[in-house]
């Protein structure tokens, strides 16, 4: 993947101590292959090439004490700027209710993420009412149903029969009488974008003035997902996009491409099927997962999700301090049941992927494992591994069933991956405020 290409690429420039101008431009003719064949669009990587390569050639660059660092800092600055900087969040409207009209192509996954982003706004405190606006698939309007009671939120229909327009209007009336101050709208997609479709949409548009008009689009198509958010943006406006399959999304080349191309923001990522897999969509958090960076901030987020909020800022200190102990540990081993399949946290793990753990032990069978280690450790040697010496070994093996071998494994794992948490939480610290360390 692109992650991987990148990775090789600017492993060669971090080793280097001096960087020569042939250096740069050789580098950047990798990472201009890697993008392409990522699928991203070609005007943006000339783009991207062009601005980077102007940036890194600079005498600050190329006379400082790690030029290869600083060339990398430099290719992240300019993912994250390509994708939007910052993160773009949901306009809601000053007078409620706040309308999110959610249009794009059959089977781009409207109307789960209709669900996901229902749920997302109820846990924010919000009251919406789901609005079945899909009068030609067949079952379009049961299955929203069932999506609204998956995440036990209100849903609108008045059947198949009625013009969209007018259900819409009608889903206005309810909502005001109802206490809902969020409508979202399940429209209707198609194969391809044509003209019925479009009339049908900027009708609505025109009706019923929705706050946001937000574009559902698959990951997975890649350019496709570029050119079809393009026409979407020119004929209706667009708001902002919502990205989904970007967990079965090997390239990467429609996160890079689309805001640049378009000018609007992604505001949300699909990272799976189920109704808590939409994550908010942070431009900088993207780019160092594109360049293997790990993310340290979405898996404490994903923490914080079945976590509470104070927990999960402690264990963020923890981190930084490198305090993180085995009892942190033990506690996270136990969350890691609610937040979500094994392989898609690993992921968020700086210098981790899941490709990487194949033929690896890492499975369910192996935390287990894990889990008895730690739970035979005394709460000091949870709280201070350092004092756990060839005897405690011994015990700690004895009392979980398991080897000396298992132990130390153990051990060295944890120590190793509590300093790479705090080396990559430092970075990511330095990144934010454009320190020179990297
Ligand atoms: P619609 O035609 O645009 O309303 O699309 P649907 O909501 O019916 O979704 C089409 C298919 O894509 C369904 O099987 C969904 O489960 C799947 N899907 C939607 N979003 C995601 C996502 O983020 N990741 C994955 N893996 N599948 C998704
Ligand atoms: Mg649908």
């Amino acid at each position: 993947g692109l992650a991987n290409k990148l990775q090789e690429t600017l492993k060669k420039l971090r080793g280097s101590g001096k960087l020569s101008e042939k250096d740069v431009k050789e580098a950047m003719r990798e990472v201009k292959m890697a993008l392409l064949e990522a699928d991203v669009n070609f005007k943006v990587v000339k783009d991207f090439i062009a601005k980077v390569t102007e940036r890194a050639v600079g005498h600050e660059v190329m006379e400082s004490l790690t030029p290869g660092q600083q060339v990398i800092k430099i290719v992240n600055d300019e993912l994250t700027q390509l994708m939007g900087s910052t993160q773009s969040k949901i306009v809601f409207s000053p007078k409620p209710p706040t309308i999110i009209m959610m249009v794009g192509l059959q089977g781009a996954g409207k109307t789960t993420t209709c669900g996901k982003l229902a749920l997302n706004l109820k846990k924010q405190g919000k009251n919406p009412l789901l609005v079945a606006c899909d009068i030609y698939r067949p079952a379009a309007i049961k299955q929203l149903n069932v999506v609204a009671n998956q995440v036990e939120v209100d849903f609108f229909t008045i059947g198949d029969k009625a013009k969209p327009v007018d259900i819409c209007k009608a889903a206005v009336e309810h909502a005001v009488k109802s206490g809902n101050d969020v409508l979202i709208i399940d429209t209707a997609g198609r194969l391809h974008i044509n003209e019925e479709l479009m009339d049908e949409l900027i009708e609505i548009k025109e009706n019923i003035k929705p706050t946001e008009i937000m574009l559902v689009v698959d990951s997975m198509t890649g350019q496709d997902a570029v050119n079809v958010a393009e026409s979407f943006n020119e004929k209706l406006g667009l708001d902002g996009i919502i990205l989904t399959k970007l967990d079965g999304d090997t390239r990467g080349g429609s996160a890079l491409s689309i805001k640049a191309v378009t000018g609007k923001p992604i505001k949300f990522a699909g990272m799976g099927e189920k109704m808590t897999d939409l994550e908010p969509f942070y431009p900088d958090r993207m780019a160092s997962r594109i360049l293997g960076m790990g993310d340290v901030l979405s898996l404490i987020e994903k923490a914080q999700a079945s976590i509470d909020e104070k927990k999960a800022r402690e264990l963020e200190k923890k981190i930084r301090t490198q305090q993180f102990t085995f009892e942190d540990f033990l506690d996270q081993l136990q969350q890691m049941k609610n937040m979500g399949p094994l392989s898609q946290i690993v992921d968020m793990i700086p210098g981790m992927n899941a490709s990487k753990l194949k033929g690896m032990e890492i499975d369910d069978k192996e935390l287990i494992k894990v889990e008895a280690i730690i739970n035979s450790m005394t709460k000091k040697e949870r709280l201070d591994p350092s004092i756990i010496n060839g005897s405690r070994r011994k015990r700690i093996a004895m009392g979980s069933g398991t080897t000396i071998q298992d132990v130390n494994r153990v051990i060295k794992n944890f120590e190793q991956t509590r300093k790479m948490m705090k080396q990559f939480a430092d970075m990511e610290k330095g990144i934010k405020k454009g320190k020179k360390k990297l």
